[in-house]
């Protein structure tokens, strides 16, 4: 027999909507959205004070396995992910071996079936090799296809550098097309002026400036242009600079768009101030760059010019981040705090509930198709995070689930802790404590006409 949970005198945000009621959960999914009385055998909980939300879907996340497990892997990082009210998540192509066919897509799909606490979704990569093949390949059912994290094999060269192949695909394929967007030969050109000048241990706060404002726009630019001749799905993401949003449009709803973007959490709270504290812990690609470009993100996620938001959770171990500006890898892990992130932007008046709830939420799952999840609705699977948004908490080493131990955001303090959290209707996550029993769910897309 199933269980049933009630949860009582919620406040509901969802569908551009705040109201207090009650919900039903029985097995996997929301039965019920009303006044319901309480029945014997339901599991009660009381949600007086506290706001329900649809579960986050995260749309950008590196997990790291199979093949780079001593950053992270799959039961670590989804644990991180329920524990910050994440309960999808769409993990990137460039674990080991690369994700470039059907066979290892399938494996990681079978690996996060036995491991992640977390619903689950994995890119199939592109790159100079295998794009002749995934363009014979039936990828109907796929999320999408990316080059994110993957290089085609000349040096550095990723996929916005390549406009013979961004032809090929976009004339060609007719699903989503996810791509990371800077133009390497300005990035090259710029690295060898600090080189010059620093030799290898570049000062990171120069990092903005070598993976600048022009490689991000020249390249999405290009992109675009290029897609919009071919009529392609394209998705640009973590988009970085204030300058690219105006590339972007915000007067058809998403479900009608064709060119969609992303911003990443770390280019809305970090700025090129930060450099100084945080060193090469929050290096990113594409790096973080101005306030000025953390405002113009911002605004542009305000008024629907970027569609949603995504943390780009990219762990890696400490002693690979504390390195000489080269050597630094890229990347850090942010998927346990980008709900508490939003909802302090709510406190500071920045955001409203209803739009987190709307790019952290809703639109993930319009913009990758995803079935019968990223909304509260009746028939839907339970996928739900309760928020507790007066409960103050700082980062620390003792409270991080990364399996890396540590994250940019240490020493933070954030006014709204994750309580509880609900994946298919199971409670995985309840005030600390994880219920393990239960894994996550491989995501399903829904047909083209739907
Ligand atoms: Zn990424």
């Amino acid at each position: 027999m199933s269980t049933s949970t009630l949860i009582q005198q919620v406040t509901l945000v969802n569908e551009g909507q705040i109201q207090v009621t009650d919900i039903l959960i029985v097995g996997e999914r929301i039965r019920e959205i009303g006044s319901i009385p309480a029945q014997d055998e339901f599991v009660v909980i009381d949600g007086k004070g506290k706001y329900l939300l649809p579960g986050v879907i995260d749309g950008q996340v590196h997990f790291r396995e199979p093949g780079l497990t001593h950053k992270a892997d799959l039961h670590s990082e989804s644990k991180a992910a329920v524990a910050g009210g994440v309960t999808s998540f769409i993990d990137m192509p460039n674990t080991r071996p690369n994700t470039l066919n059907l066979e290892f897509l399938a494996e990681k799909y079978q690996i996060a079936s036995q491991k992640s606490l977390a619903n689950y979704g994995f890119l199939l990569g592109i790159n100079g090799e295998n794009l002749d093949e995934v363009l014979q390949w039936d990828t109907s059912g796929l999320l999408a296809i990316t080059d994110d994290g993957l290089y085609f094999s000349g040096k550095g060269n990723i996929l916005a550098d390549r406009p013979d192949m961004l032809e090929k695909i976009f004339s060609t394929y007719k699903g989503l097309i996810a791509i990371h967007s800077e133009k390497e030969e300005i990035i090259e050109k710029n690295e060898e002026i600090y080189r010059e000048q620093y030799g290898e241990d570049v000062p990171v706060k120069f990092h903005p400036l070598i993976r600048s404002e022009q490689a991000c726009f020249e390249a999405t630019e290009r992109a675009i242009s290029l897609a919009e001749k071919h009529g392609a799905r394209l998705h640009i993401l973590h988009l970085s600079t204030a300058k690219e949003t105006a590339l972007f449009r915000n007067d058809i709803p998403l479900s009608e768009k064709k060119i969609t973007t992303e911003v990443s959490v770390h280019h809305l709270w970090f700025t090129d101030r930060d450099y100084e504290k945080k060193g090469t812990l929050i290096k990113w690609n594409p790096a973080i760059k101005t306030q000025q470009d953390a405002e113009g993100l911002l605004a542009a996620l305000l008024d629907d010019r970027i569609d949603l938001i995504t943390t780009d959770h990219a762990p890696h171990a400490l002693e690979e981040k504390l390195k000489p500006y080269f050597q630094s890898m890229s990347g850090a892990p942010l998927v346990q705090h980008s709900l508490v992130c939003l909802l302090e932007f709510f406190h500071q008046g920045k955001i409203s509930l209803e739009k987190i709830t709307e790019k952290m939420c809703h639109n993930p799952a319009i913009l990758y198709r995803i079935k019968e999840r990223g909304f509260v609705r009746e028939g839907y699977f339970a996928d739900l995070v309760l928020v507790d948004l007066n409960h103050p908490w700082t980062v620390s080493k003792e409270n991080i689930l990364y399996k890396c131990g540590w994250s940019p955001l240490e020493g933070t303090t954030f006014h709204s802790q994750v309580t509880h959290t609900w994946v298919n209707g199971q409670l995985v996550f309840e005030k600390g404590t994880f219920h393990e029993g239960a894994k996550g769910k491989a995501l399903e897309v829904w047909d083209l006409k739907n």
